[in-house]
């Protein structure tokens, strides 16, 4: 039986419970923001597959190149919280870019807007990072975008609007900043919820673990 609205065939983003994603994936994809690191975390609670009524006994099965590269791109592709098509046409956009595709992939997603918001602490999750963006809550340089897949370049600062500072969801971010690891390619000044992309990351600079190769190959078929 299908595990998810997405495995059933149901097409465009996600909306069911989040956990179910990590564990169906078998990880950790910080989808829920501080819950994620407390033990009310849904994996730690129920570290099996859902579905399932209970951890599955071991079996020795045989897992196809297809399977490992599907579940990767699945993965990645939570993460990031795109659906199929939004994410298909991320790869599609940099698969020709010089260098080498899986890691222009993810550089391409860090770099979108509402993952910016996100890294810089503004917001506990990504979804909360574009309910932001969507509700005008976000300008860069200056200027109010609305657009979640804004590409972020390097030398633009990000912030969020001197109207929208005291919103409660990014006080409480901002307060809760210092616990987040922040990225080397990002300054952020609290004060000012804002900051600004030194410059396009690099893989090393990208705390996603992920095996982005698999999904180039799985899209290169
Ligand atoms: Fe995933 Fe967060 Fe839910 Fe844990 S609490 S299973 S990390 S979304």
């Amino acid at each position: 039986m299908p595990a998810t609205q997405e495995e059933a065939g149901v097409v465009g983003r996600y909306t069911g419970p989040a956990c179910k994603l990590c564990r169906r994936e078998g990880e950790k994809l910080f989808l829920k923001g501080t819950r994620c690191l407390t033990e009310k975390c849904g994996i730690e609670r129920k570290a099996y597959a859902p579905g399932q009524h209970g951890p599955s006994p071991r079996r020795r099965r045989k897992v196809s190149e297809y399977s490992k590269q599907l579940r990767e791109k699945q993965k990645v592709k939570r993460t990031y919280g795109l659906s199929e098509g939004q994410f298909r046409t991320t790869f599609d956009k940099v698969r020709h870019l010089p260098g080498v595709a899986g890691e222009n992939l993810l550089s391409a997603l860090e770099t979108r807007l509402d993952n910016v918001v996100y890294r810089m602490g503004l917001a506990s999750s990504r979804k909360a990072a574009r309910q932001l963006v969507r509700h005008g809550h976000v300008e860069v340089n200056g200027r109010v975008v609305d657009v979640p897949s804004f590409q972020v370049r390097p030398d633009n600062e990000v912030g969020v609007t001197e109207a929208s500072r005291d919103l409660t969801s990014v006080r409480a971010s901002l307060e809760a900043l210092s616990r987040g690891v922040p990225v080397s390619w990002i300054t952020v000044d609290a004060k000012k919820a804002s900051g600004k992309v030194t410059e396009r990351p690099t893989r090393d600079a990208i705390p996603t673990v992920a095996q982005e190769q698999l999904i180039v190959e799985l899209y290169s078929k």
